[in-house]
């Protein structure tokens, strides 16, 4: 078992998800008793960061959070359960973490959860438009290239849109890249930032080599397969998985991470940097993920592409328009709503 002493360092005790002082941030996780949604919570179980844990679900969130509820960190934990209990929930949330959905299966692409997945993120964005327009949302529920067209459009229905809150996690790519790298490196993966950019599916996922720290090199077909390897990093899990779902752990660890680092912004740490597929004016789609200066009120500054190298800004010319078809559908979804 884990001493008392050894407690601080549980969070996380690969790469620190979080250096600040405690807050008493109120933070949701809607879908809680997922697959995503269980790991996902004992980790922000575990964040000083993290004052009040309301745990949503449209099953067994009471087991949940009774279960959770008894770890020995300062974290309270409510359980709601069903849509009677949604806007409960909700009230006076800082930060909603949205891993609700369902997740893919051998065969299927992320997009062939859209049906499925849309509406269940429109009537959740709905009821945060509705009872914390303030808090910040990230959006694990796939395809995220499109739910964030979804997500937004239905915060401007309620005239509550702000775009420097509503963010794609795409973290998952950044750690797998990281891993990977570091694995062909020899290096510490904890040390090695590679970003990545673009969107959340296949090639539209583009992993900067060129930009990792520190610097790494690989001769031109290594580079190819091990960009191919991080695109397509999330069929590799569902495979293995063999029709028990998707990346769950490795994504509750994206999550937490990602979490962690927008509280940490909203408490005031400098420097907070993490990729996120956003509202944004870097390329000719109206949302794509670059790298985020994070702060008090979410998104301080997109830090862009940065330099490309020839093979990246092909990827990226390969991804646009797929991208824009994805945003396109999620748009589309909301206009046709009832
Ligand atoms: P899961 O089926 O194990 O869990 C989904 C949970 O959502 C279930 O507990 C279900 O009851 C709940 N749910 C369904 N409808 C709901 C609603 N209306 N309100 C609240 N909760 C609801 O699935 P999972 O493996 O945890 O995956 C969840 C989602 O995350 C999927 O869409 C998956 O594709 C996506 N995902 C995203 C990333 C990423 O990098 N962003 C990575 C992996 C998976």
């Amino acid at each position: 078992m884990f001493s008392r002493i050894a407690r601080p360092t549980i969070c996380i005790a690969t790469r620190s998800l979080s250096t600040s002082s405690q807050n008493n941030a109120k933070v949701a996780v809607l879908g809680a008793s997922g697959g995503i949604g269980q790991p996902l919570s004992l980790l922000l179980k575990n964040s000083p960061l993290v004052g009040e844990l309301s745990l949503f679900d449209i099953a067994h969130t009471p087991g949940v959070a009774a279960d959770l509820s008894h770890i020995e960190t300062r974290a309270h934990v409510t359980g709601y359960m069903g849509p009677d209990q949604l806007d409960a929930a909700l009230k006076g949330c800082d930060v909603v973490v949205i891993p609700a959905g369902v997740p893919r299966k051998p065969g299927m692409t992320r997009d062939d959860l859209f049906n499925t997945n849309a509406t269940i993120v429109a009537t959740l964005a709905d009821a945060v438009a509705r009872n914390c327009p303030e808090a910040m949302i990230c959006i694990i529920a796939n395809p995220v290239n499109s739910t964030i067209p979804i997500t937004s459009e239905v915060m401007k229905k309620y005239g509550v849109y702000n775009p420097n809150r509503v963010f794609g996690v795409t973290t998952l790519d950044i750690v797998r890249a990281n891993a990977f790298v570091a694995e062909l490196k020899g290096l510490d993966p904890a040390r090695v930032n590679v970003p990545v950019i673009g969107g959340r599916a296949g090639k539209t996922i583009i992993p900067l080599i060129s930009q990792a720290t520190p610097k790494v090199e690989f001769p031109a077909d290594q580079l190819s397969a091990l960009t191919a390897r991080i695109q397509d990093a999330g069929t590799e899990v569902v495979k293995a998985k063999a029709g028990a779902g998707s990346a769950t752990l490795s994504m509750a660890y994206a999550g937490a991470r990602f979490t962690s680092s927008v509280l940490d912004a909203m408490n005031g740490k400098d420097g907070v940097v993490e990729c996120a597929y956003v509202r944004s004016e870097e390329t000719e789609c109206k949302y794509f993920s670059t790298p985020l200066l994070l702060g008090k009120h979410g998104i301080e500054k997109n830090l862009g592409l940065g330099k490309l190298s020839a093979f990246e800004e092909n990827l990226v010319a390969d991804a646009i328009g797929e991208l824009k078809g994805s945003i396109k559908k999620g748009e589309d979804f909301v206009a046709n709503m009832k």
